[in-house]
């Protein structure tokens, strides 16, 4: 395969996590057990460091309708309130007719805190029922794949052009980031939030490897691609959102200096081998043994006929479930709020979703497969682990 991000041939396997299904598409009853498996493989480029999956499922299959929304998590809402409050203070607090794009804006929950600064607000969405859930709430969001010729559409440039976490499912990188290039005024200033390679690793949370990302960033390899468009980090930091997300700032090349904590991140990457291959293979084998750890844990519980449900139906969980080969053998059903996937079962392990507020029983033990969410959880579950309800993290995310 060719890299991704540079171009070159020499890519090498670094983590393999079998065959798995498409894990955004929880299955209606009929669906069960027809899903199609696809390779789940991480391979690393020894030319730019980027780790990238070598397969892809096309977007039409991956991004036609997804379920996920992102107002339904309230510290998820609040971060986009914190980031929509940032740029505008501290880069437009004085600017005039201020416009923001936001690419991959899903049911809209980044733009109304933008509308709610007086900016103009443009989504790109590319799930039909997301978009329209958009449109409907007054957020303007056009029913597309971002890319150059969408830019050239719109013949208009923004202030601020946000990207949280899409900029790495997208298989058309090089006109995404051209298309940023050409959206983007003189001034402004592009937020791109990703999944942090390097905290992935840190966390061993593997499970956020899935189809739909792409790509894998750390600093030093997304700054590969950014500069390869013209476009150049200037500053960035690690948010606790997603168990780890790197925003970044980004503009014109040449046109701001880099702050000292961009550099200092920077710098920590190198230092910590992290943007090296032999990195990667530790991150593999320490994920074998989580594995033994997890199975052992649940056939443990089985044995003492403990119930145990899953707490959350995240994406990321049945890359998890499906890689430890955890299924209703030991997990009856996943708890989960969003109301879109009631009815539903887990791609791969087939664990049927229960909606949490229609629960009659409850369990010996949650096994949280949202751990990102791990502070709120724990704050807004008290009653029940007083009860002696007991939540298992199978993924123990560190502070930011
Ligand atoms: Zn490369």
């Amino acid at each position: 395969m060719i890299c991704r991000v540079c171009d070159s041939q020499e890519l090498e396997p670094a983590i393999d996590l079998g065959h798995q299904p498409w894990c955004n598409h929880f299955l209606r009853k009929e669906e069960v057990g027809r899903e199609p498996f696809y390779p789940l493989r991480v391979m690393f480029c020894h030319q730019c460091g980027a780790a990238q999956l070598d397969h892809t499922v096309p977007k039409e299959i991956m991004f036609g309708d997804h379920t996920y929304l992102s107002g339904v998590t309230r510290s998820l809402s609040e971060h986009f309130r914190a980031i929509a409050e940032e740029v505008d203070q501290r880069f437009f607090a004085a600017a005039e007719g201020k416009s923001v794009l936001d690419i991959g804006s899903n049911d809209g929950t980044q733009l109304k805190h933008f509308k709610a600064l007086g900016y103009d607000a443009l989504g790109v969405e590319s799930s039909k029922t997301t978009a329209k859930i958009a449109n409907d709430a007054g957020v303007n969001t056009l029913n597309a794949f971002f890319n150059l010729d969408i830019v050239r559409q719109f013949g208009r440039k923004f202030h601020v052009i946000n990207a949280a976490g899409v900029f790495f499912h997208l298989e058309e990188l090089h006109s995404v980031s051209d298309g940023i290039r050409e959206a983007l005024r003189d001034d402004g200033v592009f937020v791109v939030q990703f999944l942090y390679m390097k905290r992935i690793v840190e966390n061993l949370a593997f499970d956020q490897i899935y189809h739909e990302h792409l790509l894998y960033y750390n600093l030093r390899t997304i700054e590969v691609l950014l500069n390869r468009h013209g476009l150049a980090l200037f500053d960035a930091y690690v948010a606790p959102i997603h168990g780890g997300s790197m925003i970044g700032f980004v503009t014109h090349r040449g046109k701001r200096a880099p702050t000292q904590r961009f550099l200092e991140l920077r710098e920590a990457e190198s230092k910590e081998r992290s943007n090296e291959f032999s990195t990667y293979l530790e991150f593999a084998e320490r994920i074998k043994r989580m594995k033994e750890e997890n199975l052992a844990f649940l056939e443990k519980a089985r044995q003492q006929r403990k119930r145990v449900f899953g707490f959350g139906a995240p994406v990321k969980g049945n890359t998890l479930l499906n890689y430890f080969g955890v299924g209703t053998q030991y997990i009856e059903c996943l708890v989960e709020k969003n109301e879109l996937r009631r009815g539903l079962y887990s791609p791969g392990m087939h664990i049927p979703v229960v909606i949490e507020k229609e629960l009659t029983e409850l369990p010996d033990i949650y096994y949280v497969l949202a751990w990102n969410f791990k502070k709120e959880i724990l704050a807004n579950n008290q009653s029940l682990i007083q009860r002696g309800i007991e939540f298992y993290f199978p993924v123990n995310p560190k502070e930011t």
